[in-house]
C-alpha cells in the first residue's frame, strides 16, 4: 500500500478495489459482506499506516469518481472522494466561506468527515450539516445530522458503527472571494513554513494531549531529528514522523514507541497516535 498512502510505507492488501460510482460501492460492499471478507475503507490515505504484513482482506478506496460537487445557496455538497483542496476551491468559486481552514489538509472529504479533521481553529464539526452514510454491508444509505455524528477531537460516531461517508453537505457563509483566497494563501504559507511538506508523512502523528502540544513535548524530550531505520522525527516540526529513507512500517512503529516512552519519562504524558494503524506486522 506504499503507493496509496502518504507515508509511502506498508505491505500489500489482498484486494484493492476502487469503485467508480456510489452504485459500484454498494454492490462491492454487498459482495464483500456476502463472502464475509474483512474490509477497510480508505480515502486519500493521508492518515493511515498499513503495517508491513499488509491487510488480509479488501481495501476499498473511495476516490475522485465519487467526488462530485453541488451547491444550493450556502450549502456545498461534496462527494466523499473529493479532495479537500478541490472542495475548498469549489467553495471559493461560489463565494462561500468557512472551508478555508481545510484547504491545506491533504485528505478526502470522506476521510475528513470521518476523522473530524481540523486545523487553524476550524474543524469539520463546525461546518458539517448532514452526512450521507452507507451501511458497511452496502445495503442502505441514511442521513446523519451534525449532532448524530457526535463529533469530538479527531473522533466521530462513524468510528464505532462502520458507516461509510458517501457525501457531506457543508453549511457555509457568503463571503468575498478575495477574502477567502487571501485566508487560504495565508494558511498555506503557514503550513509551508512550519511543516515538512517535502517528506512522506501522515501529518501530525499524535493527538494533541489536553492543554499541551505533542510537538512541544517531543522537542522538550530532546527527540527532534531522532531516527529508527528510515523513519525520523522531523527537524522542522517534531509532531511529524517522516519517512526519510525507505522506512518500513516497523521503523515507524518502533519510532512511535520510542517517542511515547521518552515523552512519558520526560513529562509524564502518554501520547496517543492520531493516525490509523491497520493490518498485520510482517
Ligand atoms: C502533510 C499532512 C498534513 C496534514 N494536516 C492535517 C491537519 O491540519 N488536520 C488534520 O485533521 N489532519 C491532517 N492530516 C491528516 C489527514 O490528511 C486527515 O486526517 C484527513 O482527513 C484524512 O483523510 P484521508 O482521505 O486521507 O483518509 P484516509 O487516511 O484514507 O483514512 C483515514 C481514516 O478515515 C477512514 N475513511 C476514509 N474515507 C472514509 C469514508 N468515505 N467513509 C468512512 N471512513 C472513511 C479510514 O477508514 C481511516 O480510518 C495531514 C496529513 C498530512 C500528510
Amino acid at each position: 500500500m506504499r503507493e496509496h498512502t502518504s507515508f509511502q510505507a506498508g505491505g500489500r492488501a489482498d484486494l484493492l478495489i476502487i469503485p467508480g460510482s456510489v452504485e459500484e460501492l454498494s454492490s462491492t460492499l454487498k459482495i464483500l459482506a456476502f463472502h464475509d471478507v474483512d474490509t477497510l475503507i480508505m480515502g486519500n490515505g493521508t492518515n493511515l499506516l498499513i503495517l508491513d504484513g499488509g491487510y488480509r482482506g479488501a481495501i476499498v478506496k473511495i476516490g475522485r469518481d465519487l467526488g462530485h460537487f453541488e451547491t444550493k445557496e450556502n450549502i456545498l455538497v461534496a462527494g466523499a472522494g473529493a479532495l479537500l483542496k478541490d472542495a475548498a476551491a469549489e467553495a471559493l468559486s461560489r463565494g462561500l466561506g468557512g472551508f478555508e481552514f481545510a484547504s491545506g489538509i491533504p485528505g478526502s472529504v470522506g476521510g475528513a468527515v470521518f476523522m473530524n479533521a481540523g486545523a487553524y481553529d476550524g474543524e469539520m464539526k463546525g461546518i458539517v450539516g448532514f452526512v450521507q452514510v452507507m451501511s458497511s454491508d452496502g445495503e442502505r444509505i441514511t442521513e446523519m445530522s451534525n449532532t448524530d455524528m457526535d463529533y469530538g477531537y479527531r473522533k466521530s460516531a462513524l468510528m464505532g458503527n462502520g458507516g461509510i461517508v458517501v457525501s457531506a453537505a457543508f453549511s457555509l457563509v457568503t463571503k468575498d472571494r478575495e477574502a477567502i483566497r487571501s485566508r487560504m494563501e495565508e494558511l498555506s504559507a503557514k503550513r509551508r513554513e512550519k511543516q515538512p511538506l517535502d517528506m512522506p508523512s501522515a501529518g501530525s502523528f499524535f493527538k494533541r494531549p489536553p492543554g499541551n502540544y505533542a510537538g512541544k513535548l517531543i522537542e522538550d524530550a530532546g527527540l527532534k531529528g531522532a531516527s529508527i531505520g528510515g523513519a525520523a522525527i522531523s527537524t522542522k516540526h517534531a509532531g511529524f514522523l517522516v519517512n526519510e529513507n525507505n522506512a518500513t512500517a516497523k521503523d515507524i512503529i518502533g519510532l512511535m514507541r520510542f517517542v511515547q516512552e521518552q515523552v512519558f519519562l520526560n513529562s509524564g504524558v502518554h501520547l496517543e497516535p492520531e493516525i490509523r494503524i491497520i493490518g498485520e506486522e510482517s
